[in-house]
């Protein structure tokens, strides 16, 4: 998978890909991020990127020259899908980040200022991706966190294939509570029957502590979660409401 950002700040990338399982997702080979300087494609003799608003308005909007001489170039060597972090996006989920770990390349465009001029994502931008629903000064973050997200989902990235199974969203609930050792630390115990052994108890046990810390803290996903019968039962005990 090959991965080319277009950014004003390329240097914020690199302590974060030279890191843990960016870095060793690169030196294997998996995963190759290049970083391109916007700025460099700027025929302005200041190599000036922005201009004012039309209309008026507060702040500097990135103008098209340099974005679409950007973008062409890159897309020569890496002829991907361009996503445009921008909170005016579709808020990425698991889904999306699995989607993408499945395409060969990626263009993604970091944004800064009021953002970037309309035609450059008319004319060049396939999808608009955003991170919640806050503002940041730039795209550089949600670049990062869109890249962690989806290379967790190409093979050999994560330790264990089936890593993903339990995790938080995969079957539409969150996690269950995780210990490890000490069995009791300064008199807090770790719930006995995790230390057991008895594995139908443990997975019954982690079942009913995904969908009580889902009821309480995100019951709207329980509408979509893919919930057994069993599960159903465990719901109406624990005092859910749920769409059946
Ligand atoms: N004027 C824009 C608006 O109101 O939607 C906000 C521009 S923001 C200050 C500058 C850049 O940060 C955007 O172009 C985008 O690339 C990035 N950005 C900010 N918040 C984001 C978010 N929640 N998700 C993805 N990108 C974001």
């Amino acid at each position: 998978m090959k991965i080319s950002i277009l950014t004003l700040f390329p240097e914020v990338f690199a302590p974060y890909l030279g890191s843990s399982i960016a870095a060793r997702a690169i030196e294997s080979g998996r995963l190759s991020v290049e970083t391109v300087n916007i700025r460099e494609y700027s025929t302005d003799k200041h190599r000036r990127v922005d201009d004012y608003p039309f209309g008026g308005g507060a702040g500097m909007v990135m103008g098209p020259q340099s974005l679409f001489d950007a973008i062409r170039d890159v897309k020569k060597r890496n002829p991907a899908k361009v996503v445009y972090l921008s909170p005016c996006g579709k808020t990425l989920d698991n889904h999306i980040a699995r989607s993408y770990a499945d395409e060969d390349g990626l263009i993604l465009l970091c944004g800064h200022y009021e953002g970037v001029d309309q035609r450059v994502l008319d004319e060049l931008v396939d999808e608009e991706i955003s991170i919640g629903d806050y503002v940041l000064t730039g795209g550089e973050l949600p670049a990062m966190v869109l890249v962690d997200a989806m290379m967790r989902f190409i093979p050999g990235v994560v330790g264990s294939e089936n890593v993903h199974e339990e995790e938080s969203f995969e079957d539409g609930l969150l996690e269950y509570p995780q210990y490890t050792r000490p069995a009791n630390f300064e008199g807090h115990e770790v719930p006995e029957v995790l230390l057991s052994g008895h594995h139908a108890n443990i997975r019954k046990w982690r079942r009913q502590k995904q969908l009580e810390i889902t009821q309480s803290r995100r019951p709207d996903l329980l509408n979509d979660a893919k919930l057994t019968k069993e599960d159903q039962k465990l719901l109406r005990k624990i005092g859910a409401k749920t769409i059946e």
